[in-house]
């Protein structure tokens, strides 16, 4: 099996890796993995952000 991502070979504990809220494998080597990871961390922090500035605008100038 081989990483979706840059087509490495995958180790045995790589091709076992599982996705624990789709229950599917990742297909991904540790790196890109691990890459795929920040992302989703990165958009989640923004998310934050972004309810944050909703939430203070919305306080600024309510809709009622
Ligand atoms: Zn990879």
């Amino acid at each position: 099996m081989r990483c979706r991502a840059c087509n490495v070979e995958l180790s045995d504990y790589e091709a076992t890796l599982k996705d624990t809220q789709s229950d599917g494998y990742f297909d991904l080597c540790l790196e890109c993995l691990t890459a795929t990871r920040q992302a989703v961390f990165d958009s989640e922090l923004k998310g934050d952000y972004n309810v944050t500035k909703e939430f203070q605008s919305s306080t600024e100038e309510p809709e009622e």
